[in-house]
């Protein structure tokens, strides 16, 4: 340990890893573990894109890519962007990656200085500060609450802004919250960040098709934030191929180069089969991906409205993504079934182990009063583990 370098030292354990490494502890043991703390929709990757995987194999794929992507992915990109963003990329200004998470960790890397400051409008992504971490820059939390729909206000941001900011990280739809800032929200949002001309925008907009209704809207369609603003988008979520590993940006060209560069030394590319598949999946009307969402919209009505017969869960209305938030800080200070409950990660361990349902602490998600349950499960497994709770907490 002490021979490891003080990088991988000061990086936090994954809070969701931790949970499904326990979870499969209690597995082993013979019990039936209900898990909803994934981030993975429970569907297989749709045929059409599958073919155009076998197809690349059968046209001999095999070769290194070009470092920031095929030229035609990149063109097909620009056309995504165009389509559903209402925005302006050229190809020299896409690059492509092993995950959206590259995609981050590549930009961060490119930007980020020792002492420069990342805020974070919590819920975030858990990846946001670690990787921030590691580019040894600071995280500062921009908290919210359900009062607010886990959305933070423009005077926040503003309040939060310091000499050393650099970056600033937004995702909507949010994992875990489910929230999605409008238009006029990022619009208002927008004119404190025209302030700040040195400060830069990571839009994470995986979760953009998985949408329940509220239109969705890109920071880089602002024009005056269009030269700082990146945008960051991937394959995993929409079209459930989390495991083909795909993500991608717009940005700036410069910021595209320096990423370019960034990723020639670390991966080289990323892996040619999953490119051109992502190829018909961004070409392909967005209707093609649409029977999940439906199925995803109807496990979400029905998860909140058991969550909130169970007295003590107070949820807010997640327009996207798959995940619910729940408040239980009403459980804070009270003694269940022998064992006192503190904090969110105290009851996300209360329900694995009295009622045998994985959830994730909001504490990873900068939200302590929080835990995040994924409806990307079944309907018995979503009714069970509901049923489970209630009757833990009873
Ligand atoms: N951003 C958010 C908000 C996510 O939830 C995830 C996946 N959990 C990612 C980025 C990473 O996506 P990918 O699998 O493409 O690396």
């Amino acid at each position: 340990m002490d021979q490891l370098s003080v990088r991988i030292n000061s990086l936090p354990v994954s809070a969701t890893l931790a949970m499904a490494a326990k979870a499969r502890e209690l597995k082993n043991k013979g019990i039936d573990i209900i898990g909803l703390s994934l981030g993975e929709p429970d569907f297989n990757t749709p045929e059409f894109i599958k073919d155009a995987a076998i197809q690349a194999v059968r046209d001999n794929y095999n070769s290194y890519s070009p470092v920031d992507g095929y030229a035609d992915l990149k063109e097909a990109i620009c056309v995504k962007f165009k389509r559903d963003n209402k925005i302006t990329y050229s190809p020299s200004q896409i690059v492509v990656s092993t995950g959206a998470k590259q995609s981050i960790a590549n930009l961060c890397l490119v930007l980020l200085d020792p002492g420069d400051e990342v805020l974070l409008p919590a819920p975030y992504w858990v990846s946001y500060s670690a990787i921030a971490t590691l580019a040894e820059a600071t995280s500062i939390i921009i908290p919210s609450s359900i009062k607010t729909d886990f959305k933070i206000t423009p005077e926040q941001l503003e309040a939060f802004m310091t000499p050393k900011t650099k970056l600033v990280m937004f995702n909507s739809p949010n994992n875990p919250s489910g929230s999605i800032y409008t238009e006029s929200e990022y619009r208002a949002l927008g004119k404190v960040l025209e302030k700040y001309p040195d400060v830069f925008i990571l839009s994470d907009e995986i979760y953009e098709h998985i949408n329940y209704g509220t239109a969705h809207f890109s920071i880089a369609a602002i024009p005056e934030l269009y030269d700082r603003t990146i945008t960051v988008n991937g394959v995993a979520k929409a079209f459930a191929m989390t495991g083909w590993r795909i993500g991608y940006i717009g940005a700036p060209e410069w910021i595209a180069k320096a990423c370019n560069k960034m990723q020639g030394q670390i991966t080289s590319g990323a892996n040619c089969i999953a490119q051109r598949a992502t190829i018909a999946a961004l070409e392909a009307p967005v209707s093609e991906i649409k029977y999940m969402i439906d199925e995803f919209a109807e496990r979400r009505v029905m998860i909140i409205k058991l969550l909130r017969a169970i007295p003590g869960f107070k949820l807010n209305e997640p327009e996207g993504a798959f995940y619910v938030f729940p408040d239980i800080s009403y459980y804070f200070g009270k003694t269940l079934r022998g064992k006192t409950l503190d904090n969110a990660s105290d009851f996300a361990l209360f329900l694995l182990e009295e009622a045998n349902v994985a959830t994730v602490t909001g504490e990873a998600f900068g939200n302590d009063n929080c835990i995040r349950i994924s409806y990307a499960a079944s309907v018995e497994n979503i009714q069970e583990a509901i049923i489970r709770i209630a009757n833990a907490v009873k």
